[in-house]
């Protein structure tokens, strides 16, 4: 049995990539490559660009491809990544998933397996309206009241995303319908694609992946 080392999580916002991407990064020890982090990151800087990036992400608009894909292509070529990688956040529409595999192909490398997690929209606005970070060990939850706390470590500094609210989720969404679900069947055709379902708990949804990634 082989387990896989280069994995991409796709499926629509607050399906959980995130989530299974950092279980399984302490699991297997690769590296966890989200592109809204990075994003994130980038616009917390304060430059011009990272204002720029700000705006789009806030409204809930994807940054333009030639400004994001430098910051995967980097990272795929780190050192941090010489075991693998699980991508979380890229591809997000057709050209990025044709550009990862050239960019693949031109370092004899490949995607082992895409696993897509499945979840209908009623879920998905209930669980990023309230899906919180904590600010001090990195845990991703999903928060009842203002004044809940880390489960994890017990710390106030709770991480709200500006992008987390009805009006930019709608509008990611619909992005999603239009420009990213068109990578599901494009990943089908290569045979890559394994299909989660989500809607089951966090521990159900990672005994699938785990199933997923051994083959
Ligand atoms: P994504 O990266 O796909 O946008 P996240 O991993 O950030 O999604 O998850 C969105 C929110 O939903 C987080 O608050 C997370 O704790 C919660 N969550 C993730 N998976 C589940 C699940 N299976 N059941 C309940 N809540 C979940
Ligand atoms: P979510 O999983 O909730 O959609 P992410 O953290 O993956 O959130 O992404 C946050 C935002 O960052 C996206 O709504 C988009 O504006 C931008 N973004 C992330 N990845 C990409 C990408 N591959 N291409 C363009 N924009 C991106």
């Amino acid at each position: 049995m082989t387990t896989a080392r280069n994995i991409v999580l796709i499926g629509p916002p607050g399906a959980g990539k995130g989530t299974h991407a950092q279980l399984l990064e302490k699991e297997l020890g690769i590296p966890h490559l989200s592109t809204g982090e990075m994003l994130r990151e980038a616009a917390a800087q304060g430059t011009e660009l990272g204002l720029k990036i700000k705006t789009l992400i806030d409204g809930g608009n994807f940054v333009p491809d030639e400004v994001m894909v430098p910051f995967v292509v980097d990272k795929i070529d780190s050192p941090e990544c010489k075991n693998g990688f699980i991508l979380d956040g890229f591809p997000r529409n057709l050209p990025q998933a044709q550009l990862l595999d050239k960019m693949m192909l031109e370092r004899e490398l490949k995607i082992d397996i895409v696993v897509k997690l499945q979840v209908p929209d009623t879920y998905i606005t209930e669980r990023i309206l309230k899906r919180a970070k904590c600010g001090k060990c990195g845990h991703m939850f999903q928060i009842e009241k203002s004044e809940d706390v880390c489960p994890k470590c017990s710390s106030s500094d709770i991480i709200r995303r500006a992008d987390d609210n009805l009006e930019a989720i709608k509008h990611r969404l619909k992005i999603y319908r239009t420009v990213t679900a068109p990578i599901t069947p494009y990943y089908e055709d290569k045979g890559l694609l394994v299909c989660v379902d989500a809607t089951r708990s966090i521990e159900q949804v990672a005994a699938f992946v785990r199933q997923a990634i051994e083959y």
